[in-house]
């Protein structure tokens, strides 16, 4: 909302708007008046909207057309005054004034005017005849108002409309012409309507109406007024009540009926507390809260976040198949201005049989999101509607960041969730291959992907010591000369090579001598196709005494070439060494360590699996 009103007061002279504005601070008519009143500001606490108003006087006496014009472009709101005894004033009111104020106020920002007829004492009958085929002809009119300086009737009135012409208008709602709202508004309520839909069946039921009645205004609704509210809306709209609860029908009609009765503060009360600007735009101060994110930190979902995306994926998954299909999915994302989610995010998170996104999967590709654009992500969470559903302050809430990854290294333990894991390897090495493998995607399915359906990412959890963590696999395009930051920061490197091509180790010998013998990340080094007879490598030494002597851990055979879905305990291996890179290669290599990793993987997969199946039983 804005910060402070202007209102400008214009018309012939001796129509009284001098008058109305000391009758309006003194709060009696003074009989003598300069012909122009200063400006005055009425601070925020005693004007009925609260936000600090200035009133501004014009003079032709004493004041210039170029000042007329400066005044005309400052004003937020412009009160074209007649004199209800005085044709000609009133007449000047379309011959002169509107177009005046047209030419000198720009096109797109439409500056609302209120008619106001002065000396209403003066006269027994209401210009009002005169006045609503003006009011119809100029969208720009917001409203009349007859008023009266000398008995003070409707002054203060008369600067309330003005107040809230600027501060609620109903241009951006309303089409006067065609008596109804306006397609964006309808968009706005319509996207209000799903997120407060708590259920997503179509119907705001009395604990929805009630949540959104207490998060918009602040106050209970009473439960008779629940039903008178129902009561209005189905005498007048047969479908807009349905099982008891209103239809987004009904809740539409219910908006256009505060509009049409001069309460469209209402709507708009709704309309910003869900994020919306003047313009219908959801805005950037909602979409983009202030977020602090000091180097070496990393961002992820914290349990709140993840909960409130569990009921978002609940509410959509309406056959209850722990998936989404192409329909709820889009339905999920009904609520956003654009499809956030590309094919290639099927191909980056686990899916089901039919490739549909998986309750897993969805959770990890926002996991992803988190981790690598935090910016989109509370994009993303303002668009469902996160800090108001879930009644946070805003969507940064959702959001850990996480402690400098320095002090995990000094202090030898993380709290870390996910993990990154940076796949470098060359041009058919098998990088998408080990990336697929991650999601259970053996080589008979990942033929099936359609190459611009792609993705150089895969992310799905993993277990390490009984602890579910998220493995997010990048892989690097291998063009030597130039790789980015973000391809080199990570909290492992994976170095692939074909145990079938004799040429492809020597790439991950020279991306490691090159960029990570001196780093501290780890490195794991993987002898993918393993399925294949194996080749002795062209290398000056081979790749089991490059390991040793790097003190990295022996080549890890993998094979993405089998029946069912390729092992995972690569995956563990590399998240263990990510989340435990202080542990020395002796521990490495003793095998009780990854044993125990391991077992810990299997036991937790199988437990975690058996808990969702429970949790999902009731529903
Ligand atoms: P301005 O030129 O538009 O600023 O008009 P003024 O405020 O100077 O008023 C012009 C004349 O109209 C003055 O003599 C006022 O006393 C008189 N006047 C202003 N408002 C009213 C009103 O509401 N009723 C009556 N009867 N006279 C008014
Ligand atoms: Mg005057």
């Amino acid at each position: 909302m804005r910060k402070d009103v202007r209102i400008l007061l214009v018309g012939e002279p001796k129509v009284g708007k001098t008058s109305l504005i000391m009758s309006l601070v003194s709060e009696e008519f003074p009989e003598v008046v300069p012909y122009r009143a200063e400006e005055i500001t009425i601070p925020a606490d005693v004007t009925p909207e609260r936000v600090p108003t200035h009133i501004v006087d014009y003079s032709e006496a004493e004041q210039t057309d170029e000042q007329l014009f400066q005044e005309i472009s400052k004003a937020n709101v412009i009160c074209i005054v007649y004199s209800v005894n005085n044709k000609k004033s009133i007449e000047k009111v379309t011959s002169h004034w509107i177009p005046l104020i047209t030419d000198n106020t720009d096109k797109d920002s439409r500056v609302p005017l209120i008619l106001v007829g002065n000396k209403s004492d003066l006269v027994e009958h209401s210009s009002m005849e005169t006045i609503l085929p003006i009011m119809n002809q100029y969208s720009e009119i917001e409203t009349c108002v007859e008023c009266s300086a000398k008995n003070l009737k409707n002054i203060s009135e008369l600067f309330y409309y003005a107040q809230k012409a600027v501060l609620h208008p109903t241009g951006p709602l309303y089409c006067p012409d065609r008596k109804d709202m306006k397609p964006l508004c309808i968009k706005a309520l319509t996207r209000i309507f799903k997120v407060s839909d708590l259920d997503n069946d179509g119907i705001l039921n009395d604990t929805e109406l009630n949540f959104f009645q207490r998060i918009c205004f602040n106050t209970p609704l009473a439960p008779q007024a629940l039903e008178d509210v129902k009561n209005v809306v189905k005498k007048n709209l047969s479908d807009g009540v349905c099982d008891n609860g209103l239809t987004l029908k009904g809740f539409l009609f219910l908006h256009t009926l505060f509009i049409q009765r001069g309460r469209h503060e209402t709507t708009w009360t709704v309309l910003r507390r869900f994020g919306y600007d003047d313009d219908l735009d959801l805005n950037q101060d909602y979409l983009f809260p202030p977020l602090k994110l000091p180097p070496d930190c990393t961002t992820e979902l914290n349990h709140n976040a993840y909960l409130f995306l569990q009921s978002v994926f609940d509410k959509h998954d309406k056959d209850r198949d722990c998936a989404l299909s192409p329909e709820e999915l889009k339905d999920l994302f009904e609520v956003f201005p654009y499809m956030p989610w590309g094919p290639d995010v099927n191909n980056t998170v686990c899916t089901n049989d039919q490739g549909w996104i998986t309750y897993q999967g969805y959770l990890s590709q926002w996991t992803l999101t988190t981790y690598l654009d935090v910016q989109r992500c509370l994009e993303y969470l303002g668009c469902l509607g996160y800090s108001i559903i879930a009644e946070q302050e805003s969507q940064a809430s959702g959001i850990t960041v996480t402690r400098d990854k320095k002090i995990d290294l000094q202090k030898k333990q993380t709290q870390r969730g996910v993990f990154c894991c940076n796949v470098f390897g060359d041009f058919g090495s098998g990088k998408s291959g080990f990336l697929q493998g991650i999601l259970g995607r053996n080589l008979m399915r990942q033929k099936t992907i359609r190459e611009e359906h792609r993705s150089f990412y895969a992310i799905s959890t993993t277990y390490v010591y009984g602890q579910e963590k998220y493995l997010l696999l990048h892989e690097v395009f291998p063009d030597f000369d130039y790789l980015s930051d973000a391809d080199l920061s990570c909290d492992i490197v994976c170095l692939i090579y074909d145990t079938g091509n004799p040429h492809s180790f020597e790439y991950c010998a020279k991306i490691f001598k090159q960029y990570f013998m001196d780093s501290k990340v780890p490195c794991m080094m993987v002898a993918a196709k393993s399925d294949l007879p194996e080749i002795k490598q062209l290398y000056s030494c081979s790749p089991l005494e490059f390991c040793r002597k790097h003190k990295m851990p022996p080549p890890q055979s993998f094979t993405c070439s089998t029946a069912g879905a390729p092992s995972r305990d690569i995956y563990t291996k590399l998240t263990t060494m990510a989340m435990y890179p202080h542990v020395s290669q002796a521990d490495l290599k003793s095998s009780t360590f990854w044993l125990k990793a391991s077992v810990g993987a299997t036991v937790f997969a199988v437990l975690g699996f058996a808990m969702y199946r429970i949790l999902l039983k009731p529903r």
